[in-house]
């Protein structure tokens, strides 16, 4: 058995941004990272990068092995937590392994939605090498995306750079209408078509396209059997403070389905700083001393993603609205989304500038008239 102060599930941006602001603060406590797979810290962000060859692959990876070593963080690599025995404070290793901890730290992340065998993901190192090889190495080039997830887009851009034909396919009335409304999807449809993109809307069970690659875009899920004893929703529940249902056990991240005090009730937001920034978060409060009282996590997530020469991007709560502004304008589109006359989050197409003005109106809870009087 190995006991610690802070054990930390999840060598991520959440687990590690956690990691390092407890060293911050605390020279002497004995901090451990538990991560499933062999590599220490790399950005997810870049693969697309990676993939396409517009940087190398050690510019992936955001620490060295001896960055945790300089800080005094125990990293375990290969060290898949199989469960967690929260009466006793223990976790427990796939290969039996146990450590005992003070206090623990959830951010074991998500993961892509189960596919069919030979159908490619993109979610890790191992995902990118295999795209990288398969596109490579593949004679004809045809390829056929399913889903609408933002992954989806990360496909599109590589099959058509490396001149796949390339086919979109949705169960929906139109490519990502549920996400960028009527507008934005007819403005992305005109822009895949230039590029050659056949797009397939409201594909039915048994449908047939032939392509020699497939790839899935459809979303994450999360691996929540470890953690039995939690309450837990799509993800593990926290309150605003990132604390579970159980005293001295906190989540971050991709794994949190935090309660979002912006938007006024529980989400979970798959987001590089949304995870950084929650790490940093829970350590914080990891650290409080009882008297001291909680801090609450308070943050308006956004993502940005390029995709042939489009930058979209998506600001706040934008699932959980009763109400639309969509303002389109040569080539461009801010699509407001209100909840009781309260601006709750926005997608923006080329309006790469508006971010921060749409972010701090989020903030405010802006009406409809004040937002529609600031960009029309
Ligand atoms: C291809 C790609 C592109 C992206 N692009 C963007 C972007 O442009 N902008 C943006 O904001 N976000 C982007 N994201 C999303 C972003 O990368 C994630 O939101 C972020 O990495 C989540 O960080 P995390 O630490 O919560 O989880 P993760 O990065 O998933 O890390 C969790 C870690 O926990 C480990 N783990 C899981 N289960 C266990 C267990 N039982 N025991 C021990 N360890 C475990 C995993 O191996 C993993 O290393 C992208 C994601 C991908 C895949």
């Amino acid at each position: 058995m190995v006991s610690v102060d802070y054990l930390i599930i999840g060598g991520g941006i959440a687990g590690t941004s956690a990691a390092e602001v407890l060293r911050e603060k605390d020279a002497h406590v004995k901090i451990a990272i538990l991560e499933a797979g062999p590599h220490v810290l790399y950005s997810r962000v870049l693969i697309p990068k990676y993939i396409k060859g517009q940087i190398q692959r050690e510019a992936l990876f955001l620490r060295k092995v001896s960055d945790y070593a300089e800080k005094n963080i125990d990293f375990y690599p290969s060290a898949k937590v199989s469960k967690i025995n929260s009466e006793k404070r223990e976790a427990i290793l796939e290969n039996g392994l146990i450590f005992s901890y003070k206090t623990l730290l959830i951010a074991s992340g998500g993961k892509p939605r189960d596919v069919l065998p030979g159908v490619l993901r993109m979610h890790t190192l191992e995902d990118a090498e295999k795209i990288k090889k398969v596109v490579r190495d593949t004679k004809e080039k045809t390829a056929l995306i399913l889903g609408e997830g933002l992954i989806a887009l990360e496909f599109l851009s590589i099959f058509i750079l490396n001149g796949f034909k390339t086919h979109l396919a949705t169960k929906d009335d139109a490519w990502g209408e549920a996400r960028l409304g009527q507008a934005g999807a007819e403005m992305l449809e005109e822009v895949f078509k230039k590029h050659g993109v056949i797009i397939h809307n409201k594909i039915a069970n048994g449908e047939k396209i032939k392509s020699a690659l497939t790839a899935a875009g459809i979303g994450l899920s999360r691996n929540l059997e470890a953690f039995a004893g939690l309450e837990v929703g799509q993800g593990i529940l926290t309150n605003e403070f990132l604390e579970t249902s159980r005293p001295g056990i906190f989540a971050a991240g991709d794994i949190a389905e935090f309660f979002d005090v912006v938007a006024g009730r529980r989400r979970i937001v798959g987001n590089w700083t949304n995870s950084f920034l929650q790490g940093r978060a829970a350590a914080l409060n990891m650290l409080a001393p009882p008297s001291a009282g909680l801090t609450p996590f308070r943050n308006v997530s956004a993502y940005n993603i390029s995709c042939l020469d489009e930058r979209l991007t998506f600001a706040g709560d934008t699932e959980d609205f009763d109400d639309t502004l969509e303002i389109t304008k040569d080539g461009t589109l801010l699509r407001a989304l209100f909840k009781t006359d309260k601006l709750k989050g926005a997608v923006l197409i080329n309006r790469f500038n508006d971010k921060m003005e749409t972010v701090r109106l989020i903030e405010q809870r802006a009406a409809k008239d004040e937002v529609a009087k600031i960009f029309s």
